[in-house]
């Protein structure tokens, strides 16, 4: 296996998405039937936020249901793709000097398993998931994420899940098909011609942007996940955004692919 794998940023949206079929969870299954097959998958969740930097390190991570007020069946659902130590330890040597703990309680969080179960329904690819450390700025996060390009020539599909626009307060619950809010809009124009041109600088500043940013995302959990991925671009790369479109107008479910 020579080919370098792509990174891809996943707007996961709601966790019913998991038990659903929609235009997004038919574009997951695109990607995962278009990409070369990877041999391990490195995912960043918007949903591991804590003030550490861990990767986890079970050989069989739990499906772990991290939120409320879902029907029974969301609940049920399992994801029972292994982990890889492995992986877990070529992770932590690449990001030496910052200790980066090893974690046997976490698994998978709904932010990876209610995306990856439509791009690997089978869960026959080794997830690791790597949190995001909610103590550290936002330069932090992107030059972490840069230690990590080798990966993707070893077979490793780095993800992101998150939503680049994700503001709850504003979210007409129900309403899935309104159309989204001009700072929304706004905010993802800018993200979608960044990452196009490469200019990275004012994502990974974007808590100076103003009132779009401030509203798009209103906390860094389902931003962060964005830099990880945009920090692997190479020189002249493509980027493409193969799944686009807002729910409730306040979510972004866009996807950005790198590569
Ligand atoms: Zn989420």
């Amino acid at each position: 296996m020579n080919d370098t794998m792509p990174a891809i940023f996943f707007g996961h949206g709601n966790p019913m998405n998991a038990i659903t079929e929609n235009e997004y969870t038919r574009g997951w299954a695109r990607i995962g039937q278009t990409i070369p097959r990877p041999k391990t998958i490195l995912c960043v969740s918007a949903h591991w936020y804590l003030p550490a930097t861990l990767v986890t390190a079970m050989p069989n991570p739990r499906t772990i249901h991290d939120f409320g007020g879902f029907p029974r069946e969301l609940f049920a659902f399992q994801y029972p793709a292994p982990g890889s130590p492995e992986l877990a330890e070529r992770v932590r040597d690449l990001l030496a000097p910052v200790a980066v703990g090893s974690d046997v309680r976490w698994g998978l969080d709904h932010g990876a398993w209610s995306v990856l179960c439509h791009v690997f329904p089978d869960a026959d690819v080794p997830v690791v998931q790597l949190s995001i450390d909610e103590t550290r700025a936002s330069e932090f996060h992107y030059e972490l994420a840069e230690k990590l390009q080798p990966l993707r020539d070893e077979g490793v599909l780095i993800c992101g899940s998150g939503n680049i626009v994700h503001n709850l307060h504003a979210y007409a619950w129900g309403k899935t098909d309104i159309p989204p809010i001009d700072w929304a809009v706004n905010f993802e124009n800018l993200v979608r011609e960044s990452a196009a041109s490469g200019n990275h600088e004012p994502l990974v500043n974007y808590e100076s942007l103003g009132r779009d940013a401030k509203m798009s995302a209103p906390t860094p959990d389902h931003y962060l996940p964005l830099l990880y991925v945009l920090a692997q671009q190479r020189e002249n790369e493509t980027v493409a955004f193969p799944i686009e479109g807002f729910d409730g107008g306040s979510i972004s479910m866009l996807s950005i692919q790198i590569g």
